[in-house]
This record gives structure tokens, C-alpha cells and sequence, in this order.
């Protein structure tokens, strides 16, 4: 309708003028699959990310031009989208065969800035690795994927992004009758570590050596060459995850299914389903309700990005040595990087948070209280954080607000002081300077979960004002942003225990 309307206008978001770089396509078989998206009713744009529109060198515009494109009800043209095959660790088991069941690579496009895009959408119908289910997303867990990954992005932490998001009145049955949603995500590869898996499972070795060249040759171009390329890359995804879950820990980000075939090669945040920030701290907070076991409870990530990592090297091994022993001994040598590196940004992360400008002896033991002292308290996990900034160095007032969010007054007074210590033993101590460092470290706002429910409820009576607030918001999470002060809010009580699980 647009093109006959205005036929003579430039047509800069004409998806053939893009340009287009199809070099995962070109792969084949048997890393992927033709599939065409399935038609989705009555499609209707619920949010577009201009600002990521733009630097994908698409215009804002490019919503409408573009909304039967990412509904997936047109194909994007001079692109045949696939599916990927994969297999993965599934809460520790072992599935052989696993894949693309909902998602569809629609484009890979060189994007003005020289980089290379890939677009997936999610939720666009049934593939050959559907297993039965019927490749569709619901609209709840769609703005949960889109909110999440860009807040992320916008908090500094590597993740998949996301390009737009399509309701449409398409039914789809959950544990209740909801409808399809469809997410255009974005990432330089959504190449997963269940990948390799598949391959190596099945003694494929030669389509396993292939992509793994194809992601050194795309994603790390300067281990080419190098006389033992595959080790060198694997250390790096190792470093790569250890360095991801630093930050998630230091955010209170619980990523909720860190199964394999949800790991990225190139340690970018991958599939957001039931994820969380917490609200109140818990070293064992488990944000997915269909964890009954607490695998992948916030405090066993650091181990569970290891165990990943050691399922990929295993996989990767007939790469890394000629003799099955001496490949062994090569991967357990590349897995020991990841916690040296992990420990290095986690306790980097933790001085950032709490002010220090370098640090010392003593900080470990610091932060542990400070994170014992929450727990107990059952204190909110990025407001505590937040407002320690208010704490100065040299006077004993506590700025309003911070000590009354700790129940164990005593025991907060106690850590104070000694933090106040700390802080007056570093050089120039400079109380605003130290609190505006902070501030870009602990956010005001991220998606909490009642935040994205508001929106998720108003959605699905039609409304979708709620999900762009939360997208404007999200995009300055380390900003005062004063007219918003409630979204930096705990969640009212009758809110606390929105149940998120596997369901989506
Ligand atoms: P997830 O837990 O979302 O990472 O999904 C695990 C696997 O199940 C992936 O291979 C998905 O593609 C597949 N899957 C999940 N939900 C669906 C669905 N509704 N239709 C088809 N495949 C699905
Ligand atoms: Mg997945």
C-alpha cells in the first residue's frame, strides 16, 4: 500500500536496498535449514527500536514498511531464512537434538557502520526442529525478551538485541488461551555452544571444523591463522562467559535457563525466557518457577558458565589435539582462564559498586557483608546499591533513606562504619565525585518483573503505552530520570511473587 501511495518518494527502507551479507546462509547444510515463516493474523507493531533501526541503517520509518516483514508474513527479499540445528545440555541432560524450533534467521545485513547483522524472529511458526510444539511465542513473554534485552544493552552488558516487536489477535494456547507475538532480535551470530554439541555428538567432525572456522573467520579474525586456532578460541568464549556472568552477578541478573543451546559463542546474553533481576537479594534466588531444583539459582551461574564452557570444550575437543589425551589436557589448560577472569571483573565490579577507586585487601570481605547484611535485611537488591552513593566518606549523617532500608540497623551502622573507613583510606576522597562514579554503575532502574507485568497485563487489553515507557526508560537505566522515581520502586507486596517459568 505504502509503495503505491508514494511512488516517487525515495524508498531508503526498501529491504532489497540493504545490504545484504549472507554469509551464515551460505553455510548450508547441515548447520541449517530453509524455512519460511508462518502467517501471523492481523499483525499490529506494539513496539519498532528506532533508535537500533537506525543503526542498522533502517529508518524510523521503516515500522511501517517493515511490520508484514518482521510479522513474518513476507520474506525479507533475496533471503531465504533458515533454522539452525543444535543439541544442548537441558538443566544438566543431555538432549541430542534440539534446534530453531521458533526461531527463523530472516537477513543478515551489512549494517552502515561495517558490522554484520543477523535477524532471527522468534515465534514465526514451526520449523523441522519444532518437536511438536507450535513455534509460536505469546505476547507476555515477547515483551519480556524485547524490555530485558534491551535493558540490558543499555546497562553495558553484552546480549542479543531487539528490533521490533509484532502482536497480532493469532490464538495460541498456554496454560491459558493467549495470542502470538513475533521478536525481531539482532546479534552479529546467534551461534550457540549446543552447536557443537550437535556435531561432535554425532562425530560430524568436518561440519563442526567448519563452523568453527566460520565463527573465527567472522567473529575473532585474528586468531586466523594462529598455530592452534581452535584453543585460542575457545579461550576466548571461555573468557568471553566468565566476563558475562561477572556482569550479570553484579546487576542481580538471573538469566533463569542457562541450559547449552541458550549460550552464545560469543558470550552475549541468548534467550531471554524466565529471567529476572531480583528485587530483594537472595544468594539462592531461583527466578524460574519450572527450576524446581535451583540449578540455576543466582548464585550457581558463576559455576554453571564454567560447567557450560566444559561442555564446549568437550565438544570441541577432537579440534584442540590430534590425541585424545593431549586434547584433554589443552581443554582443562583453556578452561582453567575462567575463573581468574571471573574473579578479576566480579570483584572489579563490586569495588566499582561500591565506590573504591582501586582495590585492597579486605574489599572481598566487604562486599560479603554488605551482601550478608541485604539478604537478612531482605533489602532490594539495586536500590541498596543505588543509594549507598548518598553515604559520605567524612561525615556521619546518612543521607535520608538509606539506612531505613535496612532492618538490621545495627549491623548496617556497624558495615557503615567500616565502609566509611575504607573510603577515607583512599587518596583525594571526593564524596560527589565517588557518587557520580557509582552512579554508573548502579542502576536506577531495570526491568523488574512487576514493571514488566504492568506492561504485559495492559498489552493484552490493546494498549501498549506502558511497554514504551518501560523501552524510553530502560534506554538511561543509569540516569535520575526524577518524574519516573516510582519505576525505581520494590514492588508492591501483592506483586513480589509474579510467577515467570518455561512457559512462553
Ligand atoms: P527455550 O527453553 O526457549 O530455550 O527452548 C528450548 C527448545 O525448545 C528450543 O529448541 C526451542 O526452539 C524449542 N521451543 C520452545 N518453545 C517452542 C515452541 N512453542 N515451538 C517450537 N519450539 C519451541
Ligand atoms: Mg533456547
Amino acid at each position: 500500500m505504502s509503495a503505491m501511495m508514494r511512488p516517487l518518494q525515495p524508498q531508503p527502507l526498501n529491504p532489497a536496498d540493504l545490504s545484504l551479507a549472507p554469509v551464515y546462509a551460505r553455510l548450508g547444510a547441515p548447520f541449517h535449514q530453509p524455512v519460511a515463516a508462518t502467517s501471523l493474523a492481523e499483525p499490529r507493531m506494539v513496539h519498532f527500536n528506532a533508535p537500533l533501526a537506525g543503526m542498522l541503517g533502517l529508518e524510523a520509518k521503516a515500522e511501517t514498511d517493515f511490520l508484514e516483514i518482521l510479522a513474518g508474513n513476507r520474506p525479507w527479499p533475496g533471503y531465504a531464512a533458515s533454522a539452525s540445528v543444535y543439541a544442548g545440555h537441558q538443566f544438566g541432560t543431555w538432549v541430542p537434538q534440539l534446534g530453531d524450533g521458533r526461531a527463523l534467521l530472516i537477513a543478515e545485513l551489512l549494517a552502515p557502520d561495517g558490522e554484520r547483522v543477523e535477524l532471527q524472529l522468534k515465534g514465526a511458526g514451526q520449523t523441522p526442529y519444532s518437536r511438536g510444539l507450535d513455534g509460536r511465542a505469546v505476547l507476555r513473554s515477547s515483551i519480556r525478551e524485547y524490555l530485558g534485552a534491551e535493558a540490558m544493552h543499555a546497562l553495558g552488558v553484552p546480549t542479543t538485541r531487539c528490533l521490533s516487536l509484532v502482536g497480532s489477535s493469532q490464538p495460541v494456547v498456554r496454560e491459558t488461551a493467549e495470542t502470538a507475538a513475533v521478536v525481531c532480535r539482532t546479534a552479529a551470530s546467534f551461534v550457540r555452544f549446543g552447536q557443537f554439541e550437535y556435531f561432535a555428538a554425532r562425530s560430524q567432525l568436518g561440519p563442526m571444523a567448519r563452523l568453527a572456522d566460520h565463527v573465527i573467520a567472522e567473529h575473532f579474525p585474528h586468531l586466523q591463522g594462529q598455530p592452534n586456532r581452535y584453543a585460542a578460541w575457545l579461550g576466548e568464549v571461555v573468557e568471553r562467559t566468565a566476563r558475562l556472568i561477572a556482569q550479570w552477578q553484579l546487576l542481580g541478573f538471573c538469566h533463569g535457563v542457562m541450559n547449552t543451546d541458550n549460550f552464545s559463542v560469543l558470550g552475549l546474553t541468548l534467550d531471554y525466557g524466565p529471567f529476572g533481576f531480583m528485587d530483594r537479594f537472595r544468594q539462592y534466588h531461583v527466578c524460574n518457577h519450572s527450576d524446581y531444583e535451583g540449578r540455576y539459582a543466582y548464585s550457581a551461574q558463576p559455576e554453571i558458565g564454567l560447567w557450560n564452557c566444559e561442555r564446549l570444550a568437550q565438544a570441541l575437543s577432537p579440534l584442540l589435539a590430534e590425541k585424545p589425551e593431549q586434547a584433554a589436557e589443552v581443554g582443562q589448560d583453556v578452561l582453567q582462564g575462567y575463573a581468574p577472569v571471573y574473579k578479576r571483573v566480579v570483584m572489579q565490579g563490586w569495588a566499582d559498586k561500591l565506590g573504591f577507586r582501586e582495590q585492597r585487601e579486605g574489599d572481598s570481605r566487604l562486599v560479603n557483608e554488605f551482601l550478608g547484611l541485604l539478604q537478612r535485611s531482605r533489602g532490594d537488591f539495586t536500590r541498596s546499591f543505588r543509594l549507598l552513593a548518598r553515604i559520605r566518606a567524612d561525615s556521619d549523617a546518612l543521607a535520608k533513606g538509606v539506612r531505613e532500608e535496612f532492618a538490621d540497623i545495627k549491623a548496617f551502622d556497624a558495615w557503615v562504619a567500616d565502609y566509611r573507613g575504607r573510603l577515607r583510606g583512599e587518596q583525594n576522597t571526593d564524596d560527589a565525585a565517588r557518587a557520580e562514579r557509582m552512579n554508573r554503575v548502579n542502576p536506577k532502574y531495570v526491568l523488574r518483573n512487576h514493571l514488566a507485568q504492568i506492561a504485559i497485563d495492559k498489552a493484552q487489553l490493546g494498549d501498549y503505552s506502558e511497554v514504551a515507557t518501560l523501552a524510553e526508560l530502560l534506554r538511561h537505566p543509569y540516569d535520575e530520570q526524577p518524574e519516573m522515581e516510582n519505576y525505581a520502586a520494590e514492588p508492591p507486596d501483592y506483586m513480589r511473587n509474579i510467577e515467570v517459568s518455561c512457559s512462553s
